[in-house]
């Protein structure tokens, strides 16, 4: 099947290429770099299907130019489906799929990296070395052992990211809609309600999809409810923070620590090197500027056991759709509880 990869790196293409030749799936990819839009949803012309990532835009305008070029496939090589109008997409007769599962290990360490980072600040710790600077003052941080994380979100990512903590002797609270079972199989870990979470953590992470009734999950009003000095990392999506009312978190000291992977306007930014240019985005700059921030632009995920998943679940999803098959990865459009 011909398919056009938007987003695309060396890596994509290089991962893609690699399960393609193991599975003998034949497919024909067309790589473009361009991110998908609107504007450039053309590029598909001639092609089945189209393979995106997360800062691509597949909302109605794009997904109608889609299908008038006879595009029946929108193969996106991540979880989080957010970016999609899954409601056009059904309207227009185009499926959508996802790669429902991959490495949680990838995300959940990289989640503990970034505690760990921010807490040892271990980025101040190696610039200081690199200039024959071997003071300690400024680097004091604290055990991990007997404090309180608090997980939003239990399922895949959530529930490693427990196990590896428990590991550390954290005391684990969860908020979840849905209660995983085997979150409190793990010792030291009990659900609680939002409020209480937010109260008596030590450490927030965040770890639940993007939904309609919890964009800004973390607001100024949520934020207020927080125990000063706590530690907020967020590695699902940007939107689930109001970074405004962050920054007013960080300067008021409530948030001494904020660690991002995900970024409210990354699509603007992440994924690109844009080292010789002046970036507009203020409020990213003033984040930039403060000393107890970390933002890495979405990497969590980048590890070679994940994008091997990534790719063959892409692929065999694409040879699905092209053999008739039922679509097992198939994202379907929910008019009740809808996913942004
Ligand atoms: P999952 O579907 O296995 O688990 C999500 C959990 O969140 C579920 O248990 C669900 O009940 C819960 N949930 C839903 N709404 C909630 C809410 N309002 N409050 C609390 N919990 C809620 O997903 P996963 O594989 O663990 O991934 C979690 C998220 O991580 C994804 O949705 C994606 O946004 C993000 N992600 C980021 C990267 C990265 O590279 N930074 C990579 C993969 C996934």
């Amino acid at each position: 099947m011909k398919v056009a990869v938007f987003s695309t790196e060396k890596y994509d293409r290089q991962f893609l290429e690699a399960a393609n030749t193991a599975t003998n799936a034949n497919h024909e990819f067309i790589f473009h770099e361009t991110r998908l839009e609107a504007k450039t949803a053309t590029l598909a012309a001639e092609c089945s299907a189209i393979c995106v990532f997360v800062n691509d835009d597949v909302g109605a305008e794009t997904l109608k130019i889609l299908a008038d070029q006879g595009i029946g496939l929108v193969a996106l090589r991540c979880t989080g489906f957010n970016n999609v109008d899954l409601e056009t997409a059904a309207e227009v007769g185009i499926k959508v799929v996802r790669v429902t599962a991959y490495s949680p290990y990838s995300v959940a360490e990289f989640a503990v990296g970034m505690m760990m980072m921010l807490n040892r600040k271990l980025y101040r710790a190696y610039n200081r070395v690199r200039e024959d600077n071997f003071s300690l003052n400024g680097l004091l941080g604290f055990d991990l052992h007997s404090r309180t994380v608090g997980i939003i979100g239990t399922g895949k990512i959530g529930i490693i990211l427990a196990q590896i903590l428990h590991g550390f002797g954290c005391h684990l609270l969860a908020y979840d809609p849905y209660p995983n079972p085997k979150f409190e199989e793990i010792g030291n870990a009990r659900y609680v309600d939002l409020p209480e979470l937010l109260a008596s953590s030590d450490i927030i992470s965040l770890h639940c999809p993007l939904t309609p009734e919890n964009h800004h999950l973390i607001n100024a009003e949520t934020i207020a409810q927080m125990k000063p000095g706590v530690m907020l990392i967020n590695t699902s999506r940007g939107q689930l923070i109001d970074t405004k009312a962050a920054i007013e978190g960080i300067k008021s000291g409530i948030i001494a620590y904020l660690g991002i992977d995900v970024y409210e306007q990354e699509k603007n930014l992440f994924f690109k090197d844009l080292s010789d240019t002046i970036i507009q985005d203020d409020t990213f700059l003033l984040l930039q500027s403060f000393p107890n921030v970390l933002i890495t632009s979405h990497q969590a995920f980048f590890t070679k056991e994940a994008m091997d998943d990534i790719a063959s679940t892409t692929i065999s999803s694409i040879t699905d759709f092209e053999q008739g098959n039922s679509l097992k990865n198939e994202v379907i459009s929910c008019p009740v509880a809808s996913v942004l």
